[in-house]
């Protein structure tokens, strides 16, 4: 069943976007199959997820971290932190700095239209964080990532998403290493990808529920 699922999104999604699978709500044994079904690259949101998923995976799978990140959490997992999904902190970037092992790629969490969330920066906060960031020789910033509301208004939806892409192409005027789109997750990943999504973070739709 994952293999399927797998093997569908990535029909639907193209080789451009890479697909992560968010395990965070099943066990090791149903990661290492999502692994026998060809997934390389996987999303943890917690530090104890994190640490046991990467333990268990291969060398070449790829974990994501995709939650909120406390910066006296950074360096219990900093060794394998090679994508932060959610940086919005400039605490969690010093640890990073500090810890001084290799580079961590990162996405800037941006809130688009979410009154409801506490999470995200405010679009206009963007562009003056990546350049405080620019002095941080182990925090890079490849790309913003998103999370659109819980809602079934697909038009609410649809402009999170577009208004993630518009925000990344006026920064990356300044900032042209700035390319990723992270969005996208179960119930709203064909949208995120009609609208440039190149990583999209999916949990039941891959894994069950
Ligand atoms: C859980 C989670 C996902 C995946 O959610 P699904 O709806 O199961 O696809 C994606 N991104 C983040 C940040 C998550 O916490």
């Amino acid at each position: 069943m994952i293999k399927g699922n797998y093997e569908q999104i990535k029909n639907e999604a193209g080789e451009d976007v890479t697909i992560i699978a968010v395990t965070k709500y099943h066990t090791v044994e149903d990661t290492l199959k999502a692994y026998e079904a060809g997934v390389r690259h996987f999303g943890e949101n917690r530090i104890e997820g994190f640490i046991e998923k990467r333990t268990a995976l291969p060398a070449d799978a790829e974990v994501h971290f995709i939650g909120t990140m406390q910066s006296r959490k950074v360096k219990e997992i900093i060794g394998d932190l090679h994508y932060l999904h959610s940086l919005e902190r400039e605490s969690v970037a010093k640890k990073i700095e500090q810890a001084g092992l290799h580079v961590v790629n990162c996405f800037i969490q941006v809130n688009i239209s979410d009154e409801t969330s506490k999470h995200g920066l405010k679009p206009e906060e963007v562009e003056g964080f990546i350049e405080k960031l620019k002095a941080y020789k182990y925090v890079k910033v490849i790309g913003l990532m998103t999370m659109a509301p819980n809602t079934e208004d697909i038009s609410i939806i649809e402009n999170t998403f577009k208004g993630l892409k518009k925000l990344r192409e006026n920064i990356a005027e300044n900032y042209p290493e700035v390319k990723e789109l992270s969005m996208g997750m179960s119930n709203d990943y064909p949208i995120a990808v009609r609208n440039g999504a190149t990583y999209i973070r999916i949990g039941s739709k891959i894994m069950g529920s």
